[in-house]
């Protein structure tokens, strides 16, 4: 019996895929992403299983993997592309090597075009593959950055993905509409860009195309994940926190998800740190939350209460970020940043006083 489970990180959109084999427990977990590690780890822990290796399809761009995280915590191995070029893995795969959990294993096939390291995993009874960024459900990953190459990643999905059986279904390491899993036959015939008749000159001529926006953790998420996740200075990750449930983040601050804090809400105080305007400007604020600007926080620490946990709030989460390094130098201990800031809150329907819709 095969054990398998679809994860999400909504803040980069990834999916993580855990699969274990039901008789060993034997388990592999797939792009793992660093502010999910204790989520994941806890999943693993209550399904009783062995992580024996994290294995990634390609180099990210967009988020920072857990892989280090996992080794430390568990002992499993990293296991990524040779091809990659990333230092610190346990293993390096090429073209046709196995991952072997338990009595099961997935098979490593070299797809390259949207980094020339990018591997997708089939599972052993081809069943199922994991197509990380080059097949993505209707799509296809970008090609206009790191090594991307709109030739090799036709020759990748036509040569190594469409040619598995029509059944096998496919999962891709992001999805931003909310789909989850396709097949090989719905690909071959609905992908808009690489299915049907498509011809190469074709798929190229649209990549060159897209005139996408530079990803925004591309700076921060390459050099980290070159490194398997390991940062740069040892991190203690302090215990967890009791009062939320959050995560921890690369940049070494705790984040709270906008459901996570519509839960504590009356428990903790919600600081927002914008502007004046923007707080009464069209965004609108969380409920009960006190305006303290970012620029007069160290100043009127004062009138912010120490015997409650602390939610920091602006437009996106960056500014937050600064005001909670801020107060814990001011010695506040229980402080949380909500994640998205107002952006997400809003984006994701949780209540607003003020605003406009
Ligand atoms: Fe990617």
């Amino acid at each position: 019996m095969l054990i398998f489970r679809q994860l999400f990180d909504p803040q980069s959109s990834t999916y993580s895929y855990l699969l274990a084999d039901g008789t060993t427990n034997a388990a592999v977990l797939t792009d793992p992403v660093f502010e999910q590690a204790r989520r994941d780890e806890a999943l693993i822990h209550e399904l009783g299983l062995d992580l024996v290796a994290t294995v990634e399809t390609h180099v990210h761009a967009d988020h920072v993997t857990a892989a280090w995280l996992h080794h430390r915590a568990l002992g499993c191995d990293i296991v990524v592309s040779a091809a990659g070029g990333a230092a610190g893995a346990d293993r390096q795969l090429a073209h046709g090597d196995r991952i072997v959990f338990g009595s099961r294993h997935l098979e490593a096939r070299a797809t390259p075009g949207h980094t020339h390291g990018c591997m997708t995993f089939v599972l052993d009874d081809e069943s199922r593959a994991f197509t990380g960024d080059c097949l993505l459900i209707r799509g296809s990953g970008r090609t206009d950055f790191q090594q991307g190459d709109a030739r090799a990643m036709y020759q990748s999905v036509r040569m190594q993905i469409l040619t598995l059986p029509g059944d096998c279904l496919l999962y891709p390491a992001h999805d931003y509409r909310g789909l989850t899993v396709t097949s090989v036959a719905e690909e071959r015939r609905f992908n808009p860009r690489l299915g049907g008749d498509i011809g190469e000159a074709d798929f190229v001529g649209f990549m060159n195309n897209l005139g996408l926006p530079h990803p925004k953790l591309i700076d921060i998420a390459v050099p980290a994940n070159l490194r398997v996740g390991r940062p740069e200075q040892e991190i203690a990750i302090p215990a967890d926190p009791g009062w939320a449930h959050l995560n921890f983040t690369f940049a070494g601050i705790w984040e709270i998800e906008p459901r996570a804090l519509e839960e504590v809400a009356p428990k903790v105080q919600i600081v927002d740190v914008r502007e004046n305007s923007e707080f009464t400007g069209s965004l609108g604020h969380v409920r009960g939350a006190q305006l303290v600007p970012l620029g007069e926080l160290q100043a009127r620490a004062s009138e912010i209460a120490r015997d409650k946990p602390v939610v920091v709030v602006c437009r996106s989460g960056a500014r937050s970020a600064q005001a909670l390094v801020l107060l814990q130098k001011a010695g506040f201990s229980e402080v949380a940043n909500l994640a998205g800031g107002m952006l997400r809150w809003r984006a994701e329907g949780h209540p607003v006083e003020g605003g406009r819709a």
